[in-house]
């Protein structure tokens, strides 16, 4: 019987008794091997995946098995879980083993979802082709000769290459949702606020979310139904109660910005992919509409001065003494840090460090750092304002298929990548993409779906009607 790919398959398959947890944790470990050479995994955790499933397939006996029985999860190495390495894809951690786990670790435990490792991604998350881990690019599962994104790359790459059903990754930029498109699956970034940040390695915090992926909007519904919700530890985390999963009832309201379609740079056939959508739910009875994002060419610039800023000051901490990589060559306080942080970081954390300590210095601060909240804010403004007329903003997830590696070797041509997914984490609103779109070229790609904040649950119960698995 073949290896079920989702979860609602997976699950069937147990209930039909044709599979036992144990037994798809050791196909999946089985078929991460087989895929070694596309470096998706920094580790696998053998045993406690294992034992995790045995203990699983006795509460299932027991008919206490929780709701994510039968789940098989990887996380992104910038999650911790107690007991088990986490590096974010750096040298400066290497070796570092997690004292606690991540809320959102403890809740899929709770819910009996095996964690079966941690995959490679971009250092601290900054990027967005997997390129830059210290660990080695990523192969996209579809073409190993291309990159799968970035920078959840090795993420999205578990769940498109067939091994997990479920992968946990972070979005602060559209590190979920630009990987999800790259590989063919589904990739959510919830409302800031929505799912705990507690345990996740810090990159831009006002921005950063965790998120899941899945082939399927129905099994990150499910997997988001177990990791949202109010947490103590995590002072930005909401304390609003998560809805009931229902969709959005008739038809809907949904607008799509003239900018994005119109944008220089969008693969003409992605543009007529999204325009093909726009057309057929018109003809179902939608209304959809025009508007209009005239700061569109903003967001990059706002997002880069804003998470560099945030990032200066969140990896100030890895110094070589309270945290991560000593070098062996230092000689006294300045000399440890300079060399420490030299020979830790790579060269994409380098140059935000950089860029995050210009826009926040003295003579630089009102003109980049302070504008460019004033610019955030108007940027949110206009998002949300959308929102009072409209129950949905449809729009492509990227502008291109995923690109050959080292291809792109400009930092800003890198950073436009980012066009159509830091609006939702610079206004705070949940963001969706599904696998709608398949290239003459023979690569996947995503269309975006945002909604208002905290309208999460409704977003992934609409998605799924609106674009039928
Ligand atoms: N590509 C963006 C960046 O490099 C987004 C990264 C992210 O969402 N973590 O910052």
């Amino acid at each position: 019987m073949p290896t079920p790919r989702t979860l609602r398959e997976a699950q069937a398959a147990l209930a039909a008794g044709t599979t036992s947890v144990v037994e798809l944790t050791r196909a999946a470990l089985a078929l991460a091997r087989e895929k070694a050479d596309l470096n998706i995994f920094l580790e696998l955790f053998d045993e406690s995946a294992l034992a995790k499933a045995a203990e699983v397939d006795a509460k299932r006996r027991d008919g206490t098995a929780g709701p994510l029985a039968g789940a098989i999860v990887s996380l992104k190495d910038n999650i911790c879980y107690k007991g088990h390495k986490v590096s974010a894809a750096s040298r400066i951690l290497e070796g570092y083993t997690s004292i606690y786990s991540a809320t959102v670790v403890e809740r899929l435990l709770a819910a009996d979802a095996v964690i079966l490792g941690r995959t490679n991604c971009d250092e601290f998350a900054m990027g967005s082709s997997n390129e830059n881990s210290a660990f080695g690019a990523v192969g996209n599962p579809h073409d190993p000769r291309r990159v799968p994104g970035g920078s959840s790359g090795g993420a999205a790459a578990s769940v498109a290459a067939g091994i997990c059903s479920i992968a946990l990754g972070s979005d602060t930029g559209g590190s979920i949702r630009q990987p999800a498109s790259f590989c063919g699956v589904a990739g959510f970034k919830p409302t800031y606020g929505r799912v705990s940040r507690y345990g996740l390695i810090a990159f831009a915090s006002s921005f950063d979310q965790i998120g899941p992926f899945a082939h399927t909007a129905e099994d990150v519904a499910a997997v988001h139904a177990v990791i949202a919700g109010h947490d103590v530890r995590d002072n930005t985390s909401s304390d609003r109660p998560v809805q009931a999963a229902a969709p959005a009832p008739g038809k809907l309201r949904i607008a799509y910005y003239t900018e994005c379609l119109e944008r220089p740079g969008l693969d003409p056939e992605i543009q007529g992919h999204v325009q093909g959508h726009i057309d057929r739910l018109k003809d179902e009875g939608h209304t959809l509409e025009p508007i209009t994002l005239p700061m569109l060419d903003h967001l990059v610039p706002t997002y880069y001065i804003l998470a560099t800023a945030e990032a200066s000051s969140n990896l100030a901490r890895f110094d070589g003494i309270r945290y991560g990589h000593r070098s062996k060559e230092a000689r006294g306080v300045d000399d440890t840090y300079r060399r420490s942080r030299s020979e830790g970081f790579g060269p994409e954390v380098q140059r935000r460090i950089l860029l995050g300590t210009f826009v926040l210095s003295a003579g630089y601060y009102d003109a980049y750092y302070a504008q460019g909240m004033r610019v955030r804010r108007l940027i949110r403004e206009n998002t949300l304002k959308a929102f009072e007329r409209y129950d949905l903003i449809l729009l492509p997830t990227c502008p291109s298929t995923a690109f050959e590696h080292g291809s792109i070797s400009d930092p800003v041509a890198m950073y436009l990548q980012d066009i159509f997914t830091v609006q939702a984490n610079l206004a705070g609103v949940p963001a969706l993409s599904l696998p709608t779109g398949r290239h003459s070229n023979g690569l996947p790609f995503g269309t975006q779906l945002m909604a208002k904040p905290f309208d999460d649950e409704r977003l992934l119960a609409t998605a799924h009607q609106l674009f039928p698995a």
